[in-house]
């Protein structure tokens, strides 16, 4: 049976595991992250009618079957596994995806390299996920593809379903033009991007870069804006959005553009944070810090993330302030991602030797002013640092969204806590009560240390409830329903039952 509804995005929706010589597939552990809920989009498809597309790492020759089925609490859908050799994953993700087309959309553009014959095994394994969503599909299903290593697939898919609603939705940044235009294939990319019925990004300044960009590069009229809804914030002062454009006429055809940051799963995380072990964990913390204040810096090893410039800013705070020392604690968590790449492998070097340094400047025989985590938290124990901890610190240079801004917030459950928040981060247009920074500035990171620090707690209390409100008013359903609604804008039919 062909799908209505199929979902392209590079990771399995599943663990896969082998017991008693069978296959065995199980959800993924952490209940954390975007696939549980982009699973959930098939509980709103008729039963069986949904269809998810990903790659699968196999040793040249393995055999495995391309085409699974899947019942799980979402009912029944098809998954198609893409096998990707060792050299093509190599090609494909690590040289284009990540050293080209990664630096450039996180407007680092100095680190942009690129090899021109890795950009024929990108194009042919995006046409090959291209080809494997299409032997899914209904001639008019909606295809969503995700993220920017698929950049290319809704131009095959075009070509191979016309009559097809495809969307894409970026979970990065979009860039500016004069920062994208750095890309060779800029009009390439561009071209496929606009075969979309629909592009969707996290904030309007991404959508509005991108329609800025379809103008330039292939004359995209923008046919109709709205204004940016209320509830976001400026991001930054000096960077307020005052409409989105919504509506692209391009070739004779529209694009629709949208507009919605992902959300947390904001009652899951109070109820976790809320059971008797995380209590246990939350005291724990607690007594190991007794008086001291803990301030957390957490993320992913990526030089996007602004990791060093928060361990300098803790840095400069006990310089500074002396009273402090032995007074503060930052704990930073520096998640490796499986794969090994030089340039990641360079960022953790810089991460650990900057805690060595403040470690060996200021320790004393009882008090450790860095705690570094190089192994990922389960997310169930990380909730429960977020609720002890006094501050987070979360100041990326760039960054698409940010969840764990979103995350700390709703972790808090309504105590007082103060969040120091990067304005390069996409979550900042809907969390103007944190404590917003510019981390390429110095003092202007050290103005927002002290102001966190020094927050008289009645107005972290005040703040902290106007954060919450916003975390859990756009949670993950409220993006759920948002984009099931523009697909229903682009021709998804509902089923007559759910
Ligand atoms: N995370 C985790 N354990 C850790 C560190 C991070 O589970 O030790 C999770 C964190 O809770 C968050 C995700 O990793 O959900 C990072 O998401 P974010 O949007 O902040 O950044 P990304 O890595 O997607 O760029």
């Amino acid at each position: 049976k062909k799908s209505s509804l199929v979902i392209v995005y590079h990771r399995q929706p599943y663990e896969e595991a082998v017991e008693d010589g069978r296959t065995v597939f199980r959800p993924n552990r952490s209940p954390n992250g975007i696939v549980p809920t982009l699973k959930s989009f098939f509980q709103r498809t008729e039963p069986g009618a949904g269809a998810w597309v990903a790659w699968k790492h196999a040793r040249p020759g393995e055999a495995f079957e391309r085409v699974v089925h899947i019942d799980d609490v979402n009912g029944g859908y098809t998954v198609s596994r893409l096998p990707l050799t060792p050299e093509e994953v190599e090609s494909f993700y690590h040289v284009t995806s990540k050293e080209a087309l990664w630096p450039v959309l996180h407007s680092f553009p100095w680190l942009f390299s690129y090899d021109n014959v890795d950009w024929d095994t990108f194009r042919a394994v995006n046409r090959k996920f291209a080809e494997a969503a299409a032997a899914q599909a209904e001639d008019d299903a909606v295809i969503w593809v995700h993220d920017y290593n698929l950049w290319l697939v809704p131009a095959y898919l075009r070509a191979l379903k016309p009559k097809a609603r495809i969307a894409f939705f970026h979970h990065t940044p979009f860039p500016a033009a004069d920062v994208f235009n750095i890309l060779p294939w800029r009009q390439e990319i561009l071209d496929s991007l606009l075969a979309c019925d629909l592009v969707g990004f996290h904030i309007p300044r991404y959508a509005r870069n991108f329609a800025e960009l379809a103008r330039a590069l292939a004359g995209a009229e923008i046919a109709e804006s709205v204004p940016v809804d209320p509830a976001f914030g400026a991001m930054g002062q000096a960077l307020s959005e005052p409409d989105m454009p919504v509506r692209l006429r391009v070739g004779g055809r529209d694009v629709a553009l949208d507009s919605a940051p992902v959300g947390t799963d904001a009652a899951l995380i109070r109820s976790v944070v809320e059971k008797p072990a995380s209590r246990a964990i939350q005291r724990e913390i607690r007594e190991g810090l007794g008086e001291r204040r803990m301030i957390m810096a957490v993320g992913r090893t990526d030089y996007t993330k602004g990791m060093i410039e928060a361990m300098e800013g803790f840095e400069r705070l006990l310089e500074r302030r002396p009273e402090l020392v032995g007074q503060v604690k930052l704990v930073v968590t520096s998640v490796r991602a499986a794969a090994s790449m030089k340039v990641y492998d360079d960022t953790q070097r810089d991460i650990e030797a900057t805690a060595g340094r403040i470690n060996g400047r200021f320790s004393k025989l009882d008090w450790t002013p860095v705690v570094l985590f190089s192994n990922s938290i389960p997310f169930e124990t990380l909730l429960s640092y977020y609720h002890a901890a006094d501050i987070c610190l979360t100041t990326p240079l760039r960054d698409g969204l940010n969840l764990v801004a979103k995350e700390y917030v709703a972790a808090k459950a309504g105590t007082p806590g103060a969040l120091v928040l990067s304005e390069f981060a996409g979550c900042a247009v809907e969390l103007p009560d944190a404590v917003l920074t510019n981390p390429y500035s110095r003092r202007n990171l050290d103005r927002a240390l002290d102001e966190a620090l020094d927050m008289p707690r009645a107005e972290a209390a005040e703040r902290m409830r106007r954060m919450e409100k916003a975390v859990q008013g756009c949670d993950i359903a409220c993006w759920a329903d948002h984009v099931f609604g523009e697909f229903g804008k682009i021709g998804l039919a509902a089923p007559e039952s759910r």
